[in-house]
């Protein structure tokens, strides 16, 4: 089929020559995957992937900026200047493990035709070739038709397919939201049956895929999914827990979860701006409404909430401590926004403050989110400013007047281990 909807300015430069190289030494060569569906659907590609029958070896003998990476799996990086064009030679579906109840794809390393790496693809409109030689698409999985009727759908039986890799349900999830597709009534069904699966998935892979629907743009519709189909309760017990029962007539339960939407809400608009949050606070976000609830019913400081929520969190999906640490501080200097200046608090001190900048991100987000509270993020915004710009005397007697004055905390017994700084 003709690929007739795509700008030919609008194909990688770098990605078109490695190509077109691997067509010229006579092995079938084409763009592949995500950079094919963008094209076709008008948006920019965020990479250009390249799929071929080349193996690996004969690829990088072609390419001197070639890399072979990966031990299993092998792949080549072929490099210009920060650019990475990915080379995967054609895979074919990996053989059953032999155990006919246990579908989990572990080993993924069988060479195979363009046809075959196409079906072992996720969904329809992932596994769309483009060869610019002849401008052909070539679609081996219908994935032209779901892309013209927008629909997001497995290749093959959805019920299979989700099973050897439910992470694919959050990558179900992603897609919809991000290029508005509909998921197919099957693909669906078998989404929602298979949640629970997600278990099963490593916790740090699981974990950046929740990181990247935190920071889409579409955050509010993907969760808003993502505990549709029952994966939340999974993936993020406390927060599906903080939202209460769906559908639920209780108007507590329904403000509860409307202020967590709104926060989401205006994390996308932020996002739309060109913001990209880092990982403590998207993390914080996610936490924020938990770990004050927490704090409140248990009548437990906020840091120690904190410690509660994300430290079994961290240590599963092996979140680097300093994310941790960073998300947990970031909730815990919440109230000093609000705080009025005394004896023990220098606001200038504050505003220069390691945690100050992403505690203020997550600050400004929340009183976007509550629609109250927008006056006080600009003072802070303007005094961070001012602060940076501060004389050392005056930063030196700011030190002193809060020193001297600070009061001898009396020591709270520690609970469970609890050794981070910052309360
Ligand atoms: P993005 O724009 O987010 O990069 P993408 O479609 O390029 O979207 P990638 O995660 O970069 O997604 O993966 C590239 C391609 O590899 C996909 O389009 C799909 O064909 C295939 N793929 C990726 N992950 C999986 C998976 N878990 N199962 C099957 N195929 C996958
Ligand atoms: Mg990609």
């Amino acid at each position: 089929m003709p690929a007739d909807d795509i700008d030919p300015d609008a194909l990688d430069r770098q990605a078109l020559r490695v190509v077109m190289r691997l067509q010229d030494h006579g092995h079938e060569a084409y763009f592949v995957g995500g950079c094919v569906r963008d094209l076709l659907i008008g948006r920019v590609p965020k990479d250009f992937d390249v799929a071929t029958s080349a193996l690996p070896r004969e690829v990088s003998r072609l390419f001197g900026n070639g890399r072979i990476i990966g031990r299993r799996f092998k792949l080549v990086h072929i490099r210009y200047g920060e650019k990475v064009i990915e080379t995967a030679t054609f895979r074919a579906e990996p053989k059953s493990s032999g155990d006919d109840e246990d579908l989990l794809i572990r080993e993924d390393n069988e060479y195979g035709t363009a046809g075959e790496d196409a079906r072992r693809r996720d969904f329809t409109v992932n596994g769309l070739f483009l060869d610019p030689a002849t401008d052909e698409i070539l679609d081996y999985v219908d994935g032209l038709r779901d892309l013209d009727d927008r629909i997001l759908r497995t290749i093959g039986d959805p019920w299979v397919r989700l099973a050897e890799d439910p992470v694919r349900i959050m990558r179900a999830i992603k897609f919809a939201t991000r290029l508005d597709l509909h998921i197919h009534q099957d693909t669906w069904d078998a989404m929602c049956e298979q949640a629970e699966h997600l278990e099963r998935s490593a916790p740090p892979r699981v974990l950046e895929e929740i990181l990247r629907l935190v920071r889409s743009g579409s955050s509010l519709g993907a969760f808003r999914m993502l505990r549709d189909c029952g994966a939340l309760g999974v993936l993020l017990p406390d927060l599906a827990d903080y939202l209460g029962p769906r559908p639920t007539t209780n108007p507590e339960d329904k403000d509860r979860a409307g202020a967590f939407w709104a926060l989401l809400e205006a994390l996308d608009s932020r996002v739309h701006q060109g913001w990209k949050p880092t990982t403590a606070v998207c993390i914080a976000l996610l936490f924020l409404l938990v770990i004050e609830e927490l704090s409140r019913i248990e009548d437990i400081s906020l840091a120690d909430a904190a410690w509660d929520i994300l430290e079994p969190l961290a240590a599963h999906t092996r979140l680097s401590r300093r994310d941790f640490s960073r998300a947990r501080r970031i909730i815990t200097i919440q109230p000093k926004f609000t705080q009025a200046p005394a004896k023990n608090f220098s606001r200038l001190l504050f505003a220069r403050d390691e945690d100050f900048p992403e505690g203020l991100d997550l600050f400004g987000l929340r009183a976007q989110a509550r629609g109250k509270g927008w006056d006080i993020y600009e003072g802070w915004v303007a005094r961070q400013d001012r602060a940076e710009a501060a004389p050392d005397d005056e930063i030196d007697s700011e030190r002193r007047r809060t020193r001297s004055r600070k009061r001898r905390r009396r020591r709270r017994p520690r609970r469970g281990g609890r050794s981070e700084g910052g309360d």
